[in-house]
């Protein structure tokens, strides 16, 4: 089981260190044994959450990364910068990357190549708006998501490789998606997992689901076969976290 926290552009410096250091506290060896927790801070605060997480077993992952080293690329962080500051994973495509800064399958792609080539581990969003949903398009977009974002991945790299499934509809909206609803996706992207890399790796590969999940709601969609965890936002931002991480440890397998 995976369960991770997209903080988003939450939390200052000082809040999200305070924060990290609440959840360091918080979040028994014992959960983390039977839990991957990751964390993902805004960029600006990565530095002061690695700090306070080193040695502690709770990871710390980027929201996103460019998908160059350096160069003239104003405004953007590199993988290998937030790597050297600590991070181990890093969150790819995001819906709210693909909708409010237009990043398409293909840079999802290219970031996904240079996040693997640098050793984290990517969280890859997939998911479809409610118009896609309502127009019978759901597995279309999804399928396209997934062979486009994927391409020229390896089955030796796809072990590696995290994937949120994130109806963008259920998104900060409070609407989560029912246990038929994530099953039904979830199935539909381990089914095509397996059609593009075999079986055997489809059964082994990570898919979170997220979107409104809540301490409420969480354990019955943690108790679903394709669900391996969940890539939670509103909820990542306070204690409640915490309860979301044993909910997890109970259905940990
Ligand atoms: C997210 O942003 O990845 C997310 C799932 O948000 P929320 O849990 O707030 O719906």
């Amino acid at each position: 089981m995976t369960v991770a926290g997209n903080w988003k552009m939450n939390k200052t410096p000082a809040e999200s260190k305070f924060f990290a250091g609440e959840l360091a506290d918080e979040i028994s060896h014992e959960l983390l044994s039977q839990v991957n927790v990751v964390v993902c801070p805004s960029a600006s605060c990565i530095d002061a959450v690695t700090e306070v997480l080193r040695g502690t077993g709770i990871c710390t992952g980027a929201q996103n990364v460019f998908y160059e080293d350096f160069g003239a690329y104003t405004g953007e962080t590199s993988g290998l910068m937030i790597k050297e500051l600590g991070c181990s994973h890093a969150i790819i495509g995001h819906s709210e990357r693909r909708q409010v800064f237009g990043e398409t399958d293909e840079e999802v792609n290219k970031k996904l190549h240079y996040v693997l080539g640098i050793d984290l581990v990517p969280i890859v969003c997939v998911g479809e708006t409610l118009e896609e949903r309502e127009s019978g398009k759901m597995e279309a977009v999804l399928e396209g998501q997934i062979r486009e974002g994927l391409r020229g991945i390896s089955r030796e790299q796809l072990n590696r490789i995290i994937i949120a499934y994130e109806p963008i509809w259920a998104i900060g909206t409070g609407v989560v998606a029912t246990p038929e609803q994530a099953d039904e996706a979830m199935g539909f992207i381990r089914g095509l997992i397996s059609e593009l890399f075999g079986n055997g790796v489809a059964q082994e590969c990570r898919i979170l689901y997220g979107g409104s999940i809540k301490p409420g709601n969480f354990d019955e969609l943690v108790s679903l076969e394709n669900v391996d965890g969940g890539l939670v936002g509103g909820a990542s931002l306070d204690k409640g976290f915490i309860e979301l991480v044993k909910i997890a440890a109970k259905h940990s397998r």
